[in-house]
C-alpha cells in the first residue's frame, strides 16, 4: 500500500514541521486521551500552515490536556441508556451499536473519545448476538445504527453476519452505518465489504466531512463507488473553531456534498467532551452562523444544526421563527425579518 499510518512524533515529523503545541503533546502523549493516528494520505491533503483545517483535525495539540469541570468523559450519557453491552437505546425507534473502537484516523475533536481508540477493539460474537436478539424482541426498533469507532472497520465476517441476520428478520429494518473512512482513508475500503453492504437492504451511510478540502479526488471516487452500489449517503459535520465556523466555508461544503449526491444532514455544536474546548464555538455565534448560512443556501443544502445535551439528547437548534402566538395565529418572521401570520384553524373531522 502506498499510504502509511502515522502514530507518533517521529513518523509525523517526516510530513510536518511541528509547532510547539503539537510537539509538546506528541513528545508526551497522555494515555488518558485519544490515541494518535493519521496517515500519509491525510498528510498529502494538508498544506504547510499550522492552522490548516485538515491538520487541526488530525494532529493533537497540548490543548487536549485542558479539562474543564463541565466537560465529561461520557457527554452523551451513553452508559445511562445501555440495555445490553455496546448498545445505546435512547430513542425508541433506533438502536445505536458501538461495534468497534477503531478508526482509520482519530479526530482530535472526537466526542466518543472515552470509547474510541480503546484496547477492546471489536464487538464479540456474544455481544453482537445479544444486541441482535434485543432488536428482535423490540419491534419498536426500526433502525440499527452501526457506530463506534468506525463501522467500516468492523470485520467482514461480522458485517456478513449482520447482513444475513437482517435478511432473516421478520420485519424491515433500516441499517445506518457511521463511518469516516471514505474521507480519512478512502484507500482502505475493501471491495468485499462493499459487496456485503450492497447486499444489505435499506443501508444508509453517514459520513463526516467538516471542510470542503476533505473531498479530494480519491474521496470522491470512493464515494461514487459506494453510491454506485445503491447506498445513500448523508453527512454529519461538527462545527469546529478555525476549521469550518464560517458560513462561506459551510456553503462551499454543502454544495460540494450535494454535487457528490450526499445530503448535508446534521451539523453539531461541539459536545462537552473532555479535552476538546479548543474546538468549540460559542453557542450564540453558532446561531449567527446558522442564520447567515440559511440565507446563502437552498433548503436542500442546509444541514440541521443541533446540540447533543448530556441528559437531554439531541436538540435541534431553531431560529425561533415563531415570534408571537395568540389563540388565532402563529406569527412567523421570514428570512428578511418581516412578520407573517399563519392561522390556527379548526380541524375538519370527517
Ligand atoms: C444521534 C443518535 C441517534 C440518531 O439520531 P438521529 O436524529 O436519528 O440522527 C440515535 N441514537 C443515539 C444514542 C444517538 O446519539
Ligand atoms: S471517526 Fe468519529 S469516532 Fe472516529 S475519531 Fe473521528 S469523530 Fe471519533
Amino acid at each position: 500500500m502506498k499510504w502509511k499510518d502515522l502514530t507518533n512524533l517521529h513518523q509525523i515529523e517526516e510530513y510536518f514541521s511541528l509547532t510547539e503545541k503539537e510537539r509538546q503533546y506528541l513528545s508526551k502523549p497522555s494515555s488518558q486521551n485519544l490515541p494518535v493516528r493519521l496517515n500519509s494520505y491525510w498528510a498529502s491533503l494538508c498544506n504547510d500552515q499550522p492552522k490548516d483545517p485538515l491538520r487541526l483535525q488530525a494532529i493533537p495539540r497540548s490543548y487536549e490536556n485542558i479539562h474543564k469541570d463541565y466537560e465529561s468523559s461520557d457527554p452523551l450519557d451513553d452508559k445511562e441508556y445501555s440495555p445490553v453491552r455496546r448498545a445505546v437505546h435512547r430513542y425508541t425507534d433506533r438502536l445505536l451499536l458501538l461495534v468497534t473502537h477503531q478508526c482509520a484516523l482519530y479526530c482530535r475533536h472526537c466526542f466518543r473519545r472515552h470509547f474510541t481508540g480503546g484496547p477492546n477493539e471489536e464487538i464479540s460474537m456474544e455481544e453482537l448476538d445479544d444486541a441482535l436478539l434485543y432488536i428482535q424482541d423490540h419491534p419498536e426498533i426500526h433502525e440499527l445504527i452501526l457506530s463506534g469507532g468506525d463501522s467500516l472497520l468492523l470485520s467482514l465476517s461480522k458485517w456478513k453476519y449482520i447482513e444475513q441476520w437482517s435478511r432473516n428478520l421478520n420485519r424491515p429494518l433500516i441499517i445506518r452505518c457511521g463511518t469516516r473512512l471514505p474521507i480519512t482513508a478512502p484507500y482502505k475500503l475493501q471491495k468485499e465489504l462493499l459487496e456485503v453492504m450492497q447486499r444489505c437492504k435499506n443501508l444508509w451511510m453517514v459520513i463526516q466531512v467538516n471542510h470542503p478540502r476533505e473531498l479530494s479526488p480519491q474521496a470522491k471516487q470512493c464515494i461514487q463507488e459506494i453510491r454506485s452500489r445503491g447506498i445513500n449517503i448523508l453527512n454529519q459535520s461538527v462545527l469546529l473553531k478555525n476549521i469550518n465556523d464560517d458560513p462561506e466555508i459551510l456553503k462551499q461544503l454543502s454544495y460540494a456534498l450535494l454535487e457528490q449526491g450526499i445530503k448535508p444532514y446534521y451539523i453539531f455544536q461541539g459536545d462537552l467532551a473532555s479535552g476538546t474546548s479548543h474546538f468549540r464555538v460559542n453557542l450564540s455565534r453558532t446561531y449567527t452562523i446558522m442564520k447567515e448560512l440559511r440565507v446563502l443556501v437552498s433548503g436542500m443544502a442546509m444541514p440541521q444544526f443541533a446540540v447533543d445535551l448530556p441528559g437531554g439528547g439531541k436538540i435541534p437548534l431553531m431560529e425561533d421563527r415563531i415570534v408571537e402566538q395568540d389563540n388565532r395565529h402563529f406569527i412567523f418572521k421570514n428570512l428578511q425579518g418581516n412578520d407573517y401570520p399563519y392561522p390556527l384553524e379548526e380541524e375538519i373531522h370527517e
